[in-house]
C-alpha cells in the first residue's frame, strides 16, 4: 500500500464513527487483518471495547479488515477448538466472481498457472488444455456487473428470505462489500444457532440444488392432463409459476432474457393468454397443444434457471469464516463497505456512494493497461500504460489500490 493511500485510510478512521464500524457482539469476535508491511493474515485478534477497536484501525491502517460471523466466549485464542464456539450469525454472499455477465468477456482474464493458456471471461473450472485448476486472474468492477449483484440481492431479499422464508426484513442487515457484491447478514439468536446441515439445506433451496419437478407435484405423463402450478402454490412451485407468468409478460412486451429456446418460446406465446388466465386462476392444466412434457420440462429447467438464486454456499454453510467489517475501507478499491437498507439497496450507487475521497484533482501515470471505469459522474479511460492524466482523488485511489498508476508531484 503505498504512502499515499496508507495517509488517506487513516484519515479516514480517525473520523469514522465508532457505531458505524462495531460490529453486534464485539467482544465475542475474532478479528482479522491485512496490515501493510506485514505478511499473509494477523488472525485471532479480539477487542472487548469498541474504542480499542477504532484505535487498532487508526493505529494500523488495515488494508483489509475482516471479523468472524462466529461468536465465541474465548475468541483471542489461536486455536478454533479452544476459542468455545457459542453460535454464528447467518450469512448470504451474493458475488460477482460466481455470477456469469457478458461484459466479463471484455474486462476480465485469466491465465492457467500450468500451461500458461490465457482466456477472457469468468475463470473456467478447469482449465480447457491441461485440466489444471489454478489461475492467475485479472478481473475488473463495472456498472452492468455490480448491477447484476445487486439483482441477485433483491431477488434473494424479496423473493426467498421475505417471501418464502417469512422472515422480516428488521432481521436481516445488508451491506455492499467495498468490492464485488452484497451480503446479507442475519444475527438473530435462533439463525445462530443454525447447524451446518440447516445452512446447507436453506442455501440448497435458494440455489435450487436437487430441486426435483416430481416432488413439488408437477406431473407431466403424456398420457394424461399436464398437472402445472399456479402463482399462489408455496415454495418452489411458486417460484416456477411466478417466473412462468413473468416470461409471458415479457414475452408480450418483446423483451425477454432467457436461456429457454426460440421454439419453446415461441409456443408459450400462443398460448400466452390462455396459460395466463390458468396460473392467475388456481386451474393447474398446464396441457396445450404442442407442448408436451419434454418441452414442458426443458421450459421448467430454464425458468429455475431464471428464478433460482446464485449466492455463494460455502459462504452461507460455513460456520468459522471470516467476512468484512462494517464500514472498513476495501484495499483493492479504496470503496468504503456500506450498510444498508432493503430501500436504499434499489437506488445504491456503489461507485457513487461507496466513495470516500472526494474531489482534489490529481495528476497520475499509469502503470498498467487500465479498462474503463466510472467514479461518481464521470468516465475514466481506458488508458494505456504510461498514460497520463488528472483525475479525481476517488479516481487515483481506485486504480492506485490496484497498483495501477502512480501519483505524479
Ligand atoms: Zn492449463
Ligand atoms: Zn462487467
Amino acid at each position: 500500500m503505498s504512502e499515499y493511500v496508507k495517509a488517506l485510510f487513516q484519515a479516514y478512521y480517525r473520523q469514522a464513527p465508532v457505531d458505524a464500524l462495531v460490529p453486534k457482539d464485539i467482544a465475542k469476535r475474532e478479528f482479522g487483518f491485512v496490515i501493510p508491511g506485514k505478511k499473509g493474515m494477523i488472525r485471532h485478534q479480539a477487542f472487548l471495547e469498541p474504542k480499542d477497536y477504532k484505535g487498532f484501525l487508526v493505529q494500523n491502517t488495515p488494508v483489509h479488515a475482516y471479523h468472524s460471523a462466529t461468536l465465541y466466549n474465548s475468541p483471542w485464542k489461536d486455536r478454533m477448538d479452544l476459542k468455545d464456539y457459542t453460535g454464528c450469525d447467518l450469512i448470504f454472499d451474493i458475488d460477482c466472481d460466481h455470477i456469469n455477465t457478458p461484459c466479463k468477456k471484455d474486462h476480465d482474464t485469466w491465465t492457467c498457472k500450468e500451461c500458461s493458456k490465457q482466456g477472457t471471461g469468468k475463470v473456467p473450472e478447469k482449465c480447457p488444455k491441461c485440466g489444471g485448476n489454478k489461475f492467475d486472474d485479472r478481473t475488473w468492477l463495472c456498472d452492468s456487473c455490480l448491477d447484476k449483484a445487486k439483482m441477485e440481492t433483491r431477488k434473494l431479499i424479496d423473493n426467498f428470505l421475505t417471501r418464502d422464508f417469512g422472515l422480516p426484513l428488521d432481521a436481516m442487515a445488508i451491506y455492499f462489500s467495498g468490492q464485488r457484491g452484497y451480503h446479507v447478514h442475519l444475527e438473530r439468536d435462533d439463525f445462530r444457532k443454525m447447524s451446518t446441515d440447516a445452512r446447507r439445506e436453506m442455501a440448497d433451496y435458494i440455489t435450487s440444488t436437487g430441486l426435483s419437478l416430481a416432488s413439488i407435484g408437477f406431473l407431466g405423463k403424456a398420457t394424461t392432463n399436464i398437472m402445472g402450478f399456479t402463482i399462489k402454490d408455496p415454495g418452489w412451485a411458486g417460484q416456477i409459476s411466478r417466473g412462468l407468468f413473468d416470461l409471458i409478460e415479457m414475452l408480450s412486451a418483446g423483451k425477454a432474457s432467457t436461456s429457454i429456446k426460440e421454439r419453446e418460446l415461441e409456443l408459450l406465446k400462443a398460448n400466452k393468454d390462455r396459460l395466463k388466465k390458468r396460473l392467475l386462476e388456481h386451474d393447474t392444466n398446464w396441457s396445450f397443444a404442442g407442448i408436451g412434457p419434454g418441452i414442458w420440462n426443458h421450459i421448467i429447467e430454464g425458468i429455475v434457471e431464471d428464478v433460482r438464486c446464485d449466492i455463494d454456499v460455502p459462504v452461507t454453510i460455513d460456520i468459522h469464516r471470516l467476512i468484512r467489517a462494517p464500514a472498513t475501507l476495501h484495499g483493492k478499491t479504496g470503496l468504503v463497505n456500506c450498510k444498508l437498507t432493503r430501500d436504499q439497496l434499489d437506488p445504491f450507487d456503489p461507485f457513487t456512494d461507496a466513495v470516500v475521497f472526494k474531489g482534489n484533482a490529481e495528476k497520475i501515470k499509469m502503470l498498467a493497461d487500465v479498462p474503463r471505469f466510472r467514479i461518481e459522474d464521470k468516465t475514466y479511460g481506458p488508458y494505456k500504460k504510461d498514460d497520463i492524466d488528472t483525475v479525481a482523488i476517488g479516481a487515483a485511489v481506485f486504480l492506485m489500490c490496484k497498483n495501477m498508476c502512480e501519483v505524479l508531484k
